[in-house]
């Protein structure tokens, strides 16, 4: 292991739980370690090691991260009652995604890795859809009441500076329904609009946003101007130097322009539309295994990790013995991008196309046939065998 690839600077490294715990341990061992002499901060988010730190472990991360700029997650177990008494814990906390989110005030970016063995249902689609998904406000930190019988429904605004209130009306109702309030902030709609426009220059990908202006003038309205003013005051010539173009529309054309079109994109959505959409693209696209996430916070860092979570009906079959045939292809992926990114910071070629070579051997193994049963039962023509975790693993070394 003498002349392993050397790295400049560390990377935040942040390990989970159950099964994406064994295959984080086999990634390093089989794909990474032999090749890379890996610089990491080790962070340790397993739900035992949350629960003894009292989850000042997850903080510490979220600050790693941000000081080194690049970080790589593991899939965490977010604890609930089920999962209080199966690990026998004294506390509940938040969900290390939702901690590290807030700290590093990021947007989330969800690309599914394509295999040409795996053809997505919309049968136009040629390059993958990257949702981009805004993850404030709007009906997520909604007021709502049910309303019991006839009155007046008012929206109203108390300045805090003392001076006269405002108020508009919302119904005049004549009998009981319901009503629901819901803001958003001009910093975090901005923040969302810089961490779009970074990610898409960062992967060379167009920018579409989309919202119903026409409909909601103040609301939407103001969602399209202040995306646009940080396109036209912070991103316009790095965008037309990296040759990418930026594309605002109505939502239902978007949506019908994205079952058309042949992707290829960054589509910018609102907090719900993402959350929907995301769901939409990772099914059309293939399976959960084949998806990854990236956390790009406005200042420019970026943590990476696979879209699905622990695979905890994996593990418990796997802590009776089973060599279980889970894909750890986001992992890798997590892992190649973390990578990549380090290497664009530091200025080290050589491990940036280590990077780009991992990734292509393991889509190659995927495309001459080898692979994990949940791509087995979507791959045409379907392969003869499907592999467990260890031997797939064992199946990129002979392509690396
Ligand atoms: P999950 O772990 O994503 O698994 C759901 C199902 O998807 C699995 O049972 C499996 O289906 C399939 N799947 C997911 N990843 C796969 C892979 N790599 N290879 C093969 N099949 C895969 O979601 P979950 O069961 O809802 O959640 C389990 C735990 O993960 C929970 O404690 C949750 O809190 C946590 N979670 C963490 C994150 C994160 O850290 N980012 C995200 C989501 C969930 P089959 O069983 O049919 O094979
Ligand atoms: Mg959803």
């Amino acid at each position: 292991m003498a002349n392993r690839i050397q790295m400049k600077n560390p990377i935040a490294e942040l390990d989970g739980d159950e099964m994406t715990r064994v295959l984080w341990e086999l990634v390093k061992e089989k794909l990474l370690l032999p090749y890379v002499d890996l610089k990491t901060e080790y962070y340790d988010l397993g739900i035992l090691n949350r629960e003894a730190t009292n989850d000042e472990v997850t903080v510490k991360s979220a600050e790693a991260i941000k000081r080194l700029g690049v970080g790589v997650k593991c899939a965490t177990i977010t604890s609930n009652a089920a999962r209080k008494t199966e690990y026998k814990l004294q506390n509940l906390f938040p969900s290390p995604n939702a901690t590290i989110r807030a700290i590093l005030d990021g947007t989330v970016f969800r690309k599914p890795i394509t295999v040409s063995c795996v053809k997505p249902s919309v049968s136009t689609w040629k390059k993958p859809i990257v949702i981009g998904r805004h993850a404030y406000g709007d009906v997520y930190k909604a007021a709502e009441m049910r309303i019991p019988g006839a009155g007046k429904v008012e929206i109203v605004y108390t300045p805090a500076d003392g001076s006269a209130a405002q108020r508009i009306t919302v119904a005049d109702m004549k009998a009981g329904g319901i009503v629901q309030g819901i803001h958003n902030l001009d910093e975090s709609i901005k923040s969302f609009a810089r961490a779009c426009f970074l990610y898409a220059i960062n992967e060379k990908l167009p920018v579409w946003f989309a919202t119903k202006d026409t409909i909601s003038k103040i609301y939407d309205g103001r969602f399209k101007e202040l995306f646009n003013m940080v396109y036209e005051t912070e991103f316009k010539e790095q965008c037309a130097a990296a040759g990418i173009s930026y594309f605002y529309t109505l939502i239902d054309d978007a949506v019908a322009r994205v079952v058309k079109g042949d992707g290829g994109f960054l589509w910018a959505c609102k907090n719900y539309d993402g959350d929907v959409m995301s769901d939409m693209i990772a099914s059309a696209a293939g399976s959960l295994a084949m998806m990854t996430s990236v956390l790009v916070s406005p200042s420019g860092v970026f943590e990476y990790e696979a879209a699905h979570g622990t695979v905890q009906q994996h593990y418990y079959r796997w802590q009776k013995g089973e060599k279980t045939s889970t894909n750890p292809i986001a992992l890798i992926f997590a892992w190649t991008g973390a990578l990549a990114k380090r290497a664009e910071l530091d200025n080290t070629p050589e491990l940036a196309a280590f990077a780009k070579k991992l990734e292509a051997a393991t889509l190659k193994t995927v495309e001459e046939g080898d692979m994990t049963g949940d791509l087995a039962l979507l791959a045409s023509p379907a392969p003869a065998q499907r592999l467990d975790s260890w031997e797939f693993t064992d199946a990129i070394t002979k392509r690396l």
